[in-house]
């Protein structure tokens, strides 16, 4: 099936061979329309609904999260008669206030103005569509001084020449934080000299056009893109529709053509691409890419780092500018260059050291190998077999890191097991941060100066060993060696009847060949066609050490295998030497997908197999399997990243076709033929092999495959390891929600009033609550640190996490080291603290002691808007402090500015006012009377927005002694005397179904708040900003407000109470009972008028029925000047 792009390549060559002297003309308005039609009516599925809408979506969405008022201002190009934002969900379309247009097209403009006005696509635009009925110029007639926080060219950018000068034209229209969007249909767009922020791709998409001679016409001309003048017209024409039905698809009554399409997204740093160059020198023309796809995305550009600093330029240069970047190693995976996207090639680090015994730090029996990230297989190979010794790697000679980092089956993979299973250390330049880390065994001479060992060394050792490619650039990696063997082989191939004898060989090859082999033996099988004959082809190697002829059970009596060297190994492989007369003369190109398998033999997976071989388009085409078991299966599928353990072969399905055939659509079909072979086997797979998979949206299903049980814990790290997705080109990683601790309880404190001790103490009661199946435990945040300062200034790190004396010795010049360090990673806190979650995987309640910073739970509770986050300040008079080693201070409640959730004093000896206080103030949070209140809330997907599920915290009045249980967990779980209480407040409207049954059950008077214009005077009020869809009916009366530039826009009402009604209450304290916390604007609204009444906000306390920490409420809250203000919650829930 043919790409647009080539059938308009055929359309302008039968052109040239048939009619070379005609003129020709550009489209006429309605022959342009014509053509257009054709293509938005091609029956589905459609790139718009698949691909288009859903990442345009994606882009905007991140207004949802920002302020309420955020509205956006539109600049589209070439937008046809309607515009691709109508189709965008109603909140989304909401948020855009401005929309411009370049329309050329003047039927076009026209339908576009009547569709704005017929059918207010747009509905909260501040001004009329600006349609502007020309074409966007680079030479004058645009306005750059216009901002817009959007530029859209969908589809548009055909005629455009060079298409980078006007993508620069339109970044100098953009606001600070806008985005120029490109939607082309094409495999790859260069925008030359620029890079982008985002890319994604749609490969699939298709385009069915109607067996019509006139349809057939007009589609032609308009993917020609000229006509041709006078009376030859419709001999062209007619020429033109028998090449559309000679490389279209028959499909019934239509021919289908392939549109694959891309998009990419550029901002204002699209342009920075100087900055790193004048750093890092650029690689263009020196970089052997062996990978076909990878050369034709021809990345933007290649920089060659010939050092550690310079690579961390370049990570820095990436956060700095909001761009991703790839790393080249060997070059063998497709997506090592993508288009737009700086590439990393590694190749100046190609060192290979071969460390004597007494080097390995004593704690490996075996050598050890330091592997460069730039140096290609063979160079490990040959540099070992010079002193007796091997690597475990795997086929191809000039195979780089990525073997090693994803995982490496290799003829020794049996006997001693992946080459990532020999990975015992390694060092890489973080994405987060751009330090130098080194992880497991860096013996001293090899590790670079100022590396450090990160707190979580041994979990990004553990991922570097299958998912390497994901989590920094690695620079080395130290491997163990074992002694170089010799290599005995010999190839079979057996010609097949048919598919019946190919399983009956199958069988015979899993069982007597394959499954009888020792660990130093391994058999791979190939299943090919060659002239139309089903073949299969079997390669036995046997491994030994010792110069005699090998004994093995695998060699019949009338076999004589070769012996080979590791070197002399690589020429052997049945691909290159014997399959369709070898495929080693580099005339052609590869695609490939690998799945495990186990019982090759059984009737699901052989005819699976055969089939696949009848179908390949391309008769070069052949599965590779390589054998498993041994050693590989030895290791448990958690102890390495590598979570697929559990099979007999890995499936390699190899597409391959001639070079010259190269972007093709041969090479095409041939891509995805091999995703569809993949598809197919993988219901009956054992998970499928990481390495290649990358950005095309066909390995995402495949990806979900990669990890085995890992999944959840890789998606994990890279939060910690890449926040900013910088890698975003290596192996996806599954989309996992990531579990959290139910209970995160921030333990803070004055030094030695404690925290330790009291943490400890919980964590036993909780462990001893067995029967709740409660798993608890304590971590200090501030070890991170120490470790960090340690290194930096050779202090004893054992001491400093044990020896009371020296920490206190040493806490002035901790504080000072770590505010440095935040000063230079403004995001520490927050990666120390996930850090901490992420590691106590399976645990109920975490208990969190070495806190620093301010009003923590506000600051890290929406980092895991699954679970509860609480504060509990120990505090101790100065004499105890004292006594316990501290210097003396004033108690915390003095000093804080924020009010931590719960102070606990802990004066007394021994522990139990400790264990009192964990009885009476943290254990009901786990009571089931909880969980009960918590089911009673219906959740509801899609409303009142398709990106909102909603929860129906109101409902659970409706609900059989819901309000009752609600009311009984509000009276328990509030914190202070009732007796204090002067008052409840409620506000209208989710506020005041649950705050009527609690003031009468305590019997307090009820205070409502209600919307201006409500309550009889004298009154006070103040304005209130509601965004929340969960709490608030939208305002009845709107006032709309302009901030930012005038790009906001909110909707503002009054809130308002009696100004007399609180005189009764005194002095008394006044809880304020609300349903919902989410963005706080409620809350902060509700303060203020209390404020307006006289009542200071330390005499107010706050419930809410349910919390949504997503939304950062208590921040709101502290920002606003309410950050002493007590919030309890009786629940907390996730999502928004
Ligand atoms: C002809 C051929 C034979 C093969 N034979 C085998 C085999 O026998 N056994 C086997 O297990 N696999 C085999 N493979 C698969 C191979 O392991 C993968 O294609 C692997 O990804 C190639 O790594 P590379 O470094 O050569 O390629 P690249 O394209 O350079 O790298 C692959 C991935 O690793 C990332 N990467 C590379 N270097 C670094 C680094 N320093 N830090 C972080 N990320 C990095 C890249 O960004 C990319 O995502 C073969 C592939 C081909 C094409």
């Amino acid at each position: 099936m043919t790409t647009l792009s080539r059938l308009k390549q055929a359309l302008v060559e039968r052109v040239k061979t048939t009619a070379p002297t005609r003129p020709t003309q550009p489209l006429s308005e309605s022959q342009y329309a014509a053509g257009f039609n054709v293509l938005t009516q091609s029956p589905a599925p459609s790139s718009y609904q698949h691909f288009i809408v859903p990442e345009l979506s994606y882009l905007l969405a991140p207004l949802h999260t920002c302020s309420s008022d955020t509205i956006i201002s539109v600049l589209e190009i070439g937008p046809g008669p309607r515009s691709i934002f109508g189709l965008l969900p109603a909140s989304l379309r909401e948020r855009i206030g401005r929309y411009t247009a370049y329309e050329p097209n003047t039927k076009f403009a026209a339908r576009l103005e009547q569709w704005f006005e017929q059918e207010t696509p747009l509905p909260d635009l501040h001004s009329e569509p600006d349609i502007r009925e020309c074409a966007f110029n680079l030479d004058g007639g645009v306005d750059e001084e216009e901002k817009f926080d959007i530029v859209l060219f969908c589809h548009s950018m055909y005629g455009m020449t060079p298409k980078q000068d006007f993508l620069r034209k339109t970044l100098k229209m953009l606001v600070d934080d806008g985005i120029v969007v490109v939607f082309h249909r094409a495999n790859v767009l260069h925008m030359e000299g620029l890079v982008c922020h985002h890319t994604a791709n749609y490969p699939t998409g298709l385009l069915r056009v109607p067996n019509d001679d006139v349809i057939l016409g007009d589609f032609a001309r308009f993917v020609a893109g000229f006509a041709i003048r006078g009376g030859d017209e419709k001999a062209t024409q007619a020429a033109w529709r028998n090449t559309c039905r000679a490389l279209g698809r028959r499909e019934g009554r239509h021919f289908v053509f392939s549109v694959p399409e891309v998009m990419f997204v550029f901002n204002q740093h699209a342009t920075s691409l100087p900055r790193l160059s004048a750093l890092v020198a650029l690689g263009e023309g020196n970089t052997t890419v062996k990978n076909g796809e990878a050369r034709l995305h021809r990345s933007a550009p290649v920089v060659r780092p010939k050092d550690i600093p310079q690579i961390q330029h370049c990570v820095r240069w990436a956060k700095m500018h909001g761009v991703g970047l790839t790393v080249i190693g060997g070059g063998h995976s497709g997506h090592c260059m993508v288009p737009n996207v700086v590439a990393v090639d590694m190749s100046a680090f190609n060192n290979v050291h071969v460390l004597p015994t007494e080097d390995g730090e004593g704690t490996s029996t075996h050598p050890l190998v330091i592997v460069e990230s730039g140096c290609k297989t063979v160079d490990v190979i040959q540099k070992t077999m010079d002193v007796g010794l091997t690597v475990p790697l795997g086929s191809r000679p000039s195979v780089g890191a990525g073997l090693w980092l994803q995982g490496g089956i290799g003829h020794l993979s049996r006997l001693q097991g992946l080459a990532c299973d020999s990975i015992v250390g390694a060092v890489l330049v973080s994405v987060a941060d751009s330090r130098v880390l080194y992880v497991g065994q860096v013996p001293h001479p090899y590790r670079p100066a100022g590396a450090v060992r990160p707190e979580n060394a041994e979990e990004l050792l553990w991922a570097i060993k299958g998912a390497g490619t994901n989590f920094g650039i690695v620079v080395s990696v130290t491997m163990k060696a074992f002694p170089a063997p010799t290599y005995w082989t010999k190839d079979r191939v057996m010609p097949l009847k048919d598919d019946e004898e190919a399983w009956r060989q199958f069988e015979n090859f899993d069982h007597v060949v394959a499954g009888r082999s020792a660990r130093n033996c391994s058999a791979d099988a190939y299943l090919y066609a060659d002239a139309g004959q089903l073949h299969l082809g079997i390669t036995t190697y046997e491994s030994c050490t010792s110069a005699t002829h090998p004994d093995s059970t695998i060699w019949a009596p009338d076999e004589s295998p070769i012996s080979v060297d590791g070197i002399g190994l690589f020429g052997t492989e049945m691909y290159m030497s014997t399959l369709h007369g070898g495929h080693s003369n580099h005339k052609t190109s590869s695609f490939k997908r690998c799945i495990f398998l186990k019982d090759i033999y059984k009737p699901s997976i052989a005819k699976r197999l055969t089939s696949a071989i009848s179908t390949c388009p391309s008769p070069l085409c052949y599965l590779h399997l390589l054998h498993g078991g041994g050693a590989i299966a030895d290791v448990r599928t958690d102890a390495t990243a590598f979570g697929n353990r559990d099979w007999d072969f890995a499936c390699v399905i190899t597409g391959v076709w001639g070079r010259d055939q190269d972007g093709t659509d041969v090479a095409q079909a041939t891509v995805q033929w091999v995703y569809d072979v993949a598809t197919n086997l993988l219901p009956v797979s054992n998970g499928v092999y990481g390495a290649d998979l990358g950005p095309d949206p066909r390995d995402a299903v495949l990806a979900t495959q990669a990890f085995g049980q890992n999944g959840d814990r890789l998606a994990r790290l890279k939060q910690v390891m890449d926040p900013d997705n910088v890698l975003a080109y290596a192996c996806p990683l599954p989309k996992v929600c990531v579990p959290t601790p139910k209970l995160i309880v921030l333990v803070t404190g004055e030094s030695c009033a404690g925290k330790d001790f009291c943490a400890n103490i919980w964590v036993s009661q909780f462990l001893d609550l067995k029967q709740g199946g409660v798993h608890a435990c304590a971590a200090s945040i501030s070890d991170v640190t120490k470790r960090e300062y340690a290194t930096a200034t050779g202090a004893d790190i054992d001491r400093l996490l044990n020896d009371r004396a020296y920490k206190e010795e040493h806490r002035p010049s901790l504080t000072t080291f770590y505010n440095e360090q935040v000063q230079k990673r403004p995001r520490l806190p927050e990666e120390h603290f996930l850090a901490v979650v992420h590691n106590a995987a399976n645990v109920d309640v975490l208990f969190i002691t070495g806190m620093r910073d301010a009003a923590p739970v506000s600051s890290f509770s929406p980092l895991v808007p699954e679970s509860r986050v609480l504060e509990v300040h120990i505090v101790a008079d100065p004499q105890t402090c004292h006594l316990r080693g501290g210097a003396a201070s004033e108690t915390a409640e003095k000093t804080l500015e924020h009010k931590p959730s719960f102070l606990f004093t802990n004066d007394t000896i021994g522990d139990e006012a400790a264990r009192r206080f964990a009885e009476t103030h943290l254990f009901p949070f786990l009571h089931h009377d909880l969980k009960r209140l918590q089911d009673m809330v219906r959740t509801v997907p899609c409303f009142p927005q398709l990106d909102i599920t909603f929860r129906h915290i109101l409902g659970i009045a409706s609900q059989p002694s819901g309000l009752r249980l609600c009311t009984s967990l509000l009276q328990s779980h509030f914190s202070k005397p009732w007796k204090n209480i002067g008052a409840v407040i409620a506000c209208e409207a989710g506020g005041l179904v649950f705050a009527p049954a609690l003031a009468l059950h305590v019997g307090v008077p009820l205070v409502v708040l209600r919307e201006a214009g409500k309550l009889p005077p004298p009154t006070i009020s103040v304005p209130r900003t509601t965004s929340s869809y969960i709490s608030a009916a939208r305002p009845p009366i709107t006032v709309s407000q302009q901030r930012g530039g005038g790009r906001s826009k909110g909707k503002a009402t009054g809130l308002e109470m009696e100004s007399h009604v609180l005189l009764p209450m005194g002095d008394k304290e006044l809880l304020v009972l609300d349903d919902v916390l989410s963005t706080g604007e409620t809350l902060v609204a509700i303060l203020r008028l209390l404020g307006q009444a006289g009542v200071e906000a330390g005499r107010v306390s706050v419930m809410v029925v349910a919390e949504f920490p997503a939304h950062a409420g208590r921040e709101m809250l502290r920002k606003s000047g309410f950050g002493a203000v007590g919030v309890q919650s009786l629940m907390v829930l996730g999502g928004k």
